[in-house]
């Protein structure tokens, strides 16, 4: 069982909220998917915006996750209607526990072609053993798939180099059975994010848009086609959808600051 404090749940509907009016007063009318960042915070908070009526709001049901042990523990003990997405540093290692969760929804750091691979493997015997176990129940879909890319050059930011890497490894997820190719991701350089306002355009945001641009170009993907753009964050989110994201990742705005990765629990 997890709780549900009614003083943490009304804070956290109230931020949620606020986030939500800010991402529409920018938006205008756009469509822009929230992806609520809960990486350390505990699956009550997870559960609270997963319900918060009473506050009058809708479900909240994108959720973004950095650790796959962590997702995976969270995704086990959360309601199956939520959709998970992993966004952090992702390891060949862990392909193949991340793609057998069911309600994983979207892996956002993809940046190699084995891991696509990997992934794409996992879930393909994901896919066919629940099909033939349990003809009942919904069976778990194609993974949608984000590639990563590193707009910044920074040797510590994770994702491929813009151009060629890039345009292959997208080419790559495209071309896979059991992925969804959605887009492109970048989480940018911090100096970056810091200055971004509406009016000052971050370089790392720029690129972002040129690799989509240049993949709809070099996969040759028709008129109809659409290749989002995951990137904003809590810092930058508003300069972002200014500059045409469909997706952004908000944690701290919304959760408040996070533990460290060793005070960190998974339930309250
Ligand atoms: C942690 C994280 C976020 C959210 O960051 P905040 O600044 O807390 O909004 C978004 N994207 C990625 C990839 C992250 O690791």
């Amino acid at each position: 069982m997890v709780d549900v404090d009614p003083t943490r749940a009304a804070a956290l509907a109230s931020q949620i909220k606020a986030v939500s009016e800010r991402i529409a007063a920018v938006g205008k009318g756009r469509n822009v998917r929230l992806v609520a960042v809960s990486k350390l915070k505990p699956a009550n908070d997870v559960l609270a915006l997963v319900q918060p009526q009473e506050f009058g709001l809708k479900p909240q049901l994108h959720f973004g996750e950095n650790y796959a042990q962590e997702l995976a523990q969270k995704a086990e003990l959360l309601p199956r209607n939520i959709q998970w997405h992993f966004i952090g540093g992702l390891q060949s290692g862990h392909c193949k526990n991340l793609a057998k969760i069911p309600n994983l929804w979207c892996v956002s750091s993809v940046d190699t072609l084995k891991k696509a691979q990997l992934l794409d493997r996992y879930r393909g015997e994901f896919i066919s053993a629940f099909s033939s176990s349990s003809p009942e129940s919904p069976a778990p879909e194609k993974l949608n798939i984000h590639v990563q890319v590193n707009t910044s050059g920074e040797e510590s930011k994770s994702g491929c180099a813009p151009g060629a890497e890039t345009v292959e490894l997208c080419r790559a997820v495209e071309a896979a059975p059991n992925l969804h190719f959605l887009g492109l991701m970048t989480i940018g350089a911090i100096a970056r994010s810091v200055a971004t306002t509406p009016e000052n355009e971050n370089e790392d945001f720029v690129t972002l848009r040129e690799q989509r641009d240049l993949v709809l170009r070099e996969l040759g993907l028709g008129q109809d086609r659409k290749l989002e753009l995951s990137m904003g964050m809590s810092e930058d989110f508003e300069g972002a959808i200014a500059m045409g994201s469909d997706e952004v990742r908000i944690g701290s705005t919304i959760f408040g600051t996070r533990p460290s990765k060793a005070e960190a629990k998974i339930k309250e």
